[in-house]
């Protein structure tokens, strides 16, 4: 259980030079307001709200999201009002409580309220992304607690974490929190996957964790030894969720999989990665083609560390990572560890508003019937991103498997309809080839083409370039 006093440690540590006045505040209020109401595991009520705040706090979020955080159910099940909220705390802290009250009522059951709960999600995205954010940290405490709901509500409420707040955690960047959903929603929903994943692991955990506990050992020695200072040296062990899919794709097999355990270490800063890099690798010897620097050369998705994989005196292979405090707050937080420096309000409206938010808007808008809805979402939300190239050097964002036809559609719908080649880093490429981050894409057009192949329809995978190609068939 989470105390306001753990939650305060957190704030005086890293918000020491914040007024976090409101926040105390918040506490007492909804203290106040959920006084006597109990969760179903027995708790006290505020112990969620606390839990909440608690979450974003080390999330670093911004101080009227965390006092958000603590009172985001006070309208919903208390006596008090929005209204009462909002002559307290300002309009600010209102309209964050109001959006998350707003995403908790749902009337439909089954495919309907799904449909309708994605909506709600991205209508709150584009009005005020910290919404989300808090929405997720709600969600996480709900799980951590699932235990105490009855059975049919308990699945309906894993496969929602599942299905909706975990990719959605993914897109945001916020890996952490997705993990952590994703673990906690498999018990529930595939549990005698679950279980098989668990006991396949279980030995393997053991002497991995022996073995990188030696490892670890003897690189804070070596670190040591050349004044070179760290944050943290920890194992990171693979979660259960990203393990069983990993295991699906190399045929059940564990020996096949590599990065069980992990030495990851943090230091101060972007300097001290490549001393670390340094000593790691008089050490050990580093295997071939392994050692990837992802601070020089960050990955499209923003990510940064240098990883590499040495032979070890153990006669076995470790996977090290090394990043700086700052980019593992990035890694693990996302779009959530910039609230503070970047303004998160308004970021469906603004011009650097993620491209997939103002598609899912787009849908939003253009798809009234739902089952065609959450086709289209699926298609969009649940791949995983690809980045490429124009030949100006201008950086678009793809689905996984995304074709040329997807990226010229993606550019302009007349470069998408009079598309009659394409060459991918100078090379001729067929238009139904699959393009891999860090292409560079030249689609070649003929002027005197008016209208697309229907064939094309076989061929493209976003939504955006499929409804172009039918409407200017139609015509
Ligand atoms: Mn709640």
């Amino acid at each position: 259980m989470i105390t306001f006093e753990d939650l305060k440690k957190v704030l005086l540590t890293d918000y020491a030079d914040e007024n976090i006045n409101i926040i105390i505040k918040a506490f007492h209020f909804a203290s106040e307001a959920h006084r006597g109401q109990k969760r179903r595991t027995g708790e006290d009520y505020i112990y969620h709200s606390i839990a909440t705040a608690h979450t974003l706090a080390k999330m670093k979020m911004d101080v009227p999201t965390i006092a958000a955080g603590l009172l985001h159910d006070v309208p919903e099940d208390t006596d008090f009002t929005l209204e009462d909220v909002k002559n307290v705390f300002g309009k600010e802290i209102a309209g964050l409580v109001k959006g998350i009250t707003k995403l908790s009522t749902l009337k439909y059951r089954g495919l309907e309220r799904y449909a309708e709960n994605l909506r709600k999600m991205f209508l709150a995205m584009s009005k005020d992304l910290r919404v989300i954010i808090i929405k997720l940290a709600d969600r996480l405490h709900n799980m951590q607690t699932l235990e105490g709901v009855r059975p049919e509500k308990r699945l309906r409420i894993a496969q929602e974490t599942l299905e909706i707040f975990a990719p959605i955690a993914n897109r945001l960047g916020m890996f952490e929190i997705k993990t952590k959903l994703e673990d906690l929603a498999f018990i529930y929903v595939y549990p005698d996957e679950y279980n098989w994943v668990k006991n396949l692991v279980q030995d393997r955990l053991k002497t991995e964790t022996k073995y990188i506990e030696k490892i670890k050992k003897i690189a804070q020695r070596d670190l040591a030894k050349h004044n070179v200072s760290y944050i943290q040296i920890r194992g990171r062990i693979k979660s259960l969720y990203s393990l069983y899919h990993k295991l699906l794709r190399k045929g059940k097999d564990l020996n096949k999989v590599y990065d069980l355990i992990a030495l990851r270490i943090i230091v101060p800063d972007v300097t001290d990665c490549y001393s670390v890099l340094g000593i790691i690798h008089k050490r050990w010897t580093p295997l071939k083609g392994r050692v990837k620097d992802y601070i020089a050369q960050p990955k499209p998705n923003g990510y940064r560390s240098l990883h590499t994989s040495v032979f070890t005196e153990f006669g076995k292979i470790a996977e090290i990572q090394i990043r700086s405090q700052e980019m593992n707050e990035e890694a693990e937080f996302g779009i959530a560890a910039h609230s503070r420096y970047k303004d998160l309000k308004n970021i469906g409206n603004k011009k650097n508003a993620p491209i997939w938010v103002k598609h899912l808007l787009d849908i939003q808008k253009t798809i009234t019937d739902n089952v065609e809805f959450i086709k289209h979402i699926k298609n969009d939300l649940f791949l995983n991103s690809i980045f490429v190239f124009t030949p100006k050097g201008d950086v678009i964002e793809l689905p996984e498997n995304a074709t040329p036809l997807d990226f010229a559609y993606h550019i302009h719908t007349d470069i998408g309809s009079q598309c009659v080649g394409a060459k991918v880093n100078d090379q001729m490429v067929s238009l139904d080839a699959q393009l891999k981050s860090g292409d560079v894409v030249d689609i070649i057009t003929d002027k005197n083409r008016k209208t697309p192949n229907p064939d094309w329809l076989k061929i493209v995978i976003t939504s955006m370039a499929r409804d172009k190609i039918k409407s200017k068939l139609r015509k």
